[in-house]
């Protein structure tokens, strides 16, 4: 299938790539990594009428720490944060995940920003943005305004960002150097998305856990946080009794579908195996 006709526009400044959307009244999308929205327009299950290609606007294309977080501009490329001495040092955690990330052509292509605008919910960085509480800059005509990972993503394949807005910044808390954290995932084959997946970080003190966040993907319309199973961890202890009671939770708490991957049950298994195997790394890392 080729895709239907569009308009095609290569902006080098955000500011003029903000102005062509305003332009097509919402008719028109940006181009990030091109790995799904051309795929998407070749079935014609989406006919912009126009692309806003963002690959030659250089502001978007950035790592860098601020404020005890990582910002990272929407144009990264999952292959750039792979292999970032940066991410690698202060957010281990975001290297593990990425290579979770589809195989290595699209990882050469595809970005961050295009990966959270496209909110699917299988998808590891919409996970990883859960657990770590992260944020979003998104610029539009009416200027910049900052979302929470809450906020972000409302269900499958939706996002809270208007069809005017470019999500140009990506916010990740960077956790404390005593935190532990760990994701496990199970999919058919290596670098397929996520029939089920579980991130964990833990913050401790004193050999105990001063906050949990967990995050999934892969089970519902969109990444959640497993606050029941939070909430157990966070009473302090993390021996085996804690962490099996927390995955039973965890098990609990999400509403899976069943598809072609498997189950809504055997969904709600791997999410207690994957929390389970997921805190007791978390647990055993420094
Ligand atoms: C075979 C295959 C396997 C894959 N496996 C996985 C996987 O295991 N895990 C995973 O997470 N992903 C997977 N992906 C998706 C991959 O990660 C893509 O990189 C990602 O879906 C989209 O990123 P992109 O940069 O290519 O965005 P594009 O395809 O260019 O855009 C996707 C959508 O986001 C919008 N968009 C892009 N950038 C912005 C922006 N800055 N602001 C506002 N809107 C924007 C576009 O308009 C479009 O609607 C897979 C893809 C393929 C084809």
């Amino acid at each position: 299938m080729k895709p239907a006709k569009f308009d095609y526009h290569a902006p080098s400044t955000l500011d003029a790539a903000v102005a062509l959307l305003q332009h097509y009244k919402g008719e028109a999308r940006p181009l990030a990594g091109g790995q799904s929205l051309l795929p998407m327009m070749n079935f014609r299950l989406v006919t912009p009428a126009a692309l806003i290609d963002l690959n030659r606007i250089p502001e978007l294309a950035y790592i860098r720490v601020e404020n005890g977080a990582l910002r990272i501009g929407a144009m990264t490329r999952h292959r750039a944060l792979e292999f970032s001495p940066v991410v690698a040092e202060r957010l281990p955690l975001l290297t593990e995940t990425i290579r979770l990330v589809a195989h290595l052509p699209i990882r050469s292509r595809g970005t961050i920003g295009g990966s959270l605008a496209l909110a699917d919910p299988a998808a590891e960085l919409p996970m990883l943005m859960q657990a770590l509480e992260g944020e979003v800059v998104a610029r539009g005509p009416r200027g910049e305004r900052v979302i929470t990972a809450a906020d972000l993503i409302e269900g499958i394949m939706t996002t809270s960002l208007a069809a005017d807005e470019i999500l140009c910044e990506v916010r990740l808390p960077v956790p404390s150097p005593q935190a532990g954290f760990a994701v496990e995932e199970f999919s058919r084959r290596r670098g397929d998305f996520a029939v089920a997946a579980v991130t964990v970080v833990l913050e401790r003190a004193n050999g105990r856990c001063s906050k949990a966040r967990l995050a999934t993907a892969g089970v519902g319309p969109k990444s959640i946080r497993l606050t029941a199973a939070e909430s157990v961890l966070e009473r302090g202890n993390i021996d085996d009794e804690a962490i099996e009671e927390a995955a039973a939770k965890a098990a609990e708490q999400v509403s899976p579908q069943t598809d072609q991957h498997g189950t809504a049950d055997y969904r709600r298994h791997l999410i207690r195996v994957l929390t389970e195997r997921a805190l007791r790394r978390a647990r055993s890392t420094h």
